[in-house]
């Protein structure tokens, strides 16, 4: 790391933060040689991670688009934005982390939803019927019927319900009791 003042190389590290948008490490060098101070960012070099959608499509992965759609299901909810940035930084990680190029976008919609459960019950039915595309309120009603059954903390977080609920035919629902 070159000081842009004098070009010598040796530098110290004064000051090192994450920069504002969690994506870079700020760090605050100072030149050995001549003592002035510079600043350099440290990024993970982005290699494209595609999801692959259900019919086949690739979209490359955009932590915003994710963050969007975090955004929408939280609407007048009590959560901080940060949140839903760190919702979206662990699942970045997460996918990054395993080295892959692509990953099933139904994948990466469940690590939400496991995310949101925990969160806010609200904006996980809203981000489901968005996510599932609900094709009727019997649907909707499965689904919370569901987190009414198992609320956030009941079921170990590495191990999501991958089947799907039929509606019981035309019987009451069962209200869960004694859990
Ligand atoms: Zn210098």
């Amino acid at each position: 790391m070159k000081c842009p003042y004098c070009s010598q190389p040796e530098s110290k590290v004064v000051d090192s933060r994450d920069s504002e948008t969690g994506e870079a490490i700020r760090r605050r060098r100072e030149c050995l040689v001549c003592h002035k101070r510079f600043t350099t960012y440290e990024r993970v070099e982005a290699v494209p991670l595609w999801l692959v959608k259900k019919d086949g499509r690739r979209e490359e992965f955009r932590r915003q688009k994710l963050l969007g759609g975090l955004i929408n299901a939280s609407t007048k909810r009590d959560i901080a934005t940060s949140q839903l940035e760190a919702i979206v930084d662990d699942i970045e990680n997460q996918l990054r982390s395993r080295n892959v190029t692509e990953v099933r976008s139904r994948e990466v919609g469940e690590m939400v939803m496991q995310h949101l459960r925990g969160l806010d019950e609200i904006a996980y039915v809203r981000f489901a019927s968005v996510y599932r595309s609900f094709k009727d309120v019997e649907q909707m009603r499965a689904t919370i019927e569901d987190v009414l059954a198992n609320p956030p903390g009941t079921r170990p977080p590495e191990a999501p319900r991958r089947r799907r609920r039929h509606a019981d035919d035309g019987g009451e629902p069962s209200l869960p009791i004694g859990k």
